[in-house]
């Protein structure tokens, strides 16, 4: 299990596990060194966390925070290592998910340039709502939400405020935000839609060539799940 809160790995640390979250949600949030703290991606199945271990990196660029509990799988980088080069279906998944991050690292680029802090907080409240197993009610405190955007506490209670105006949020009491998935959807900037759409097609062409290169005979390398 991996439980909200919990932080997976921080900003360089030595990658210890891979870990492949199999349901649940995992923000990477890049902390500068004067503290300030913005989200970069959500992770749910479709991403692994420590990936950069499979491309030669020891450390890890940014901290994991889970921000929906879940279960996840998660291996060694040695070990990991070791099953790659003995499958080929395993580095297209490494293939599938480094282009999958790497979409969504370049999109949030652009968002956080061009998008309102309201649009954008829409935004990934969908992207986490998506992983959240249908709930409406989303873990997250005003703090977490700073974190997530990279702006003030009162410029998050601001935005609540007016995203509560307009019924996008139903309630936020006790760390929890109620959501109403239309009107947020109303909110978001276009961003979660195409990086949504894109996601999709990225991991499921991926998954295609998975079941192809296992057809052909690639042995499916055992994980080895620890
Ligand atoms: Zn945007």
């Amino acid at each position: 299990m991996i439980e909200r809160d919990s932080v997976l790995v921080r900003s360089g640390d030595r990658i210890e596990h891979l870990l492949f979250p199999l349901s649940g949600a995992i923000a990477t949030i890049m902390e500068l060194p004067n503290g300030q703290t913005v989200a970069t991606a959500i992770l749910g199945h479709e991403g692994a966390v420590g990936l950069t271990s499979a491309l030669g990196a020891s450390r890890s660029p940014t901290t994991a925070v889970v921000r929906i509990s879940g279960a996840a799988l998660q291996i060694s980088p040695a070990h990991f290592l070791a099953a790659q080069h003995r499958s080929p279906a395993i580095t297209s998944m490494v293939q599938v998910f480094t282009r999958s991050l790497l979409m969504q690292l370049q999109h949030v680029a652009a968002c956080n340039a061009l998008h309102s802090v309201e649009a954008r907080l829409a935004r990934w409240l969908l992207h986490i709502h998506d992983r959240a197993n249908g709930s409406d009610l989303l873990p997250l405190t005003q703090e977490t939400l700073s974190e997530l955007l990279g702006v003030r506490r009162t410029t998050v209670t601001h935005v609540v405020s007016t995203m509560r105006a307009s019924r996008a949020l139903k309630s936020n009491r006790r760390g929890q935000l109620e959501i109403d998935r239309p009107r947020l959807e109303a909110v978001a900037c276009e961003c979660y839609k195409v990086m949504s759409r894109r996601i999709d097609r990225i991991v499921s062409h991926g998954a295609v060539g998975l079941v192809h290169g296992l057809r052909r005979g690639a042995p499916p390398a055992r994980l080895g799940a620890e």
